[in-house]
């Protein structure tokens, strides 16, 4: 079982991580976009840990709240692009655990599946678009491949950051076709997206936090 306090430990490990690689994202972002992303990622966890560490919390404990009250954060605090995404991601994720105290990896799967739909339907971006997408994707299928295979929390979510990783390999050599970096056209390639960065790095967080389960 995924706990409450497992959820926000990954919440927690993710804002922590985002900080580290807050100029390594900003870097990737500066080659094909704004040189913001690193930036608006750590404005978005800033504000979810202070809100964490408020006096209200997140809401608990209620796994559903929690990951809703993240997206809404981030839509609230972050402008650029991923705070939308990420935004809605946190948002499907929540309201398909509604409720919950803990999460089976099979909900944790479906709760996925919600946030992963949340970001296809605002973003409208397809495979192969060189965007975050690209890694949340073949993270899914990683994921699934693991859940059949009968594997254990910590090992199905190790399966699901090397599913992620190597998706956001794959995007080094695409053409953006969606968000700034899509304005660069051919020369978009050559290039690791940042949202497919940032992405791998959320789920490597889970799978840091619940190694050994
Ligand atoms: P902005 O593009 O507004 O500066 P960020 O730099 O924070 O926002 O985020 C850029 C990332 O957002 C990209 O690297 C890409 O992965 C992701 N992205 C942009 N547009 C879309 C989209 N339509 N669907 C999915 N992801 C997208
Ligand atoms: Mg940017």
């Amino acid at each position: 079982m995924i706990s409450y306090d497992d959820i926000l430990a990954w919440v927690r490990r993710f804002a922590v991580t985002v900080a580290e690689n807050k100029s390594y994202l900003t870097d990737l972002d500066s080659a094909i976009g704004d040189a913001d992303h690193g930036i608006n990622m750590d404005r978005g966890f800033t504000a979810v840990i202070d809100k964490l560490d408020g006096p209200d919390g997140l809401g608990g404990p209620d796994v559903g709240v929690v990951l809703r009250t993240v997206g809404t954060t981030l839509i609230s605090k972050v402008g650029g692009a991923s705070g939308p995404l990420y935004g809605m991601f946190f948002m499907g994720m929540g309201g398909a655990v509604a409720g919950k105290e803990a999460l089976t990896l099979e909900e944790f799967a479906t709760a996925y599946e919600a946030g992963l739909g949340g970001v296809l339907r605002i973003g409208k971006a397809e495979p192969g678009d060189k965007t975050m997408v690209d890694a949340l994707i073949p993270a899914r299928d990683a994921l699934r491949a693991a859940i059949a295979d009968g594997a254990a929390v910590g090992d199905a979510m190790a399966r699901m950051a090397d599913g992620a990783e190597q998706g956001m390999l794959a995007t080094v050599p695409l053409v953006a076709r969606k968000g700034r970096a899509s304005y660069l056209g051919e020369r978009s390639a050559g290039h690791q997206d940042p949202g497919a960065t940032s992405s791998h790095l959320l789920l490597r967080s889970a799978a840091e936090v619940w190694a050994g389960r």
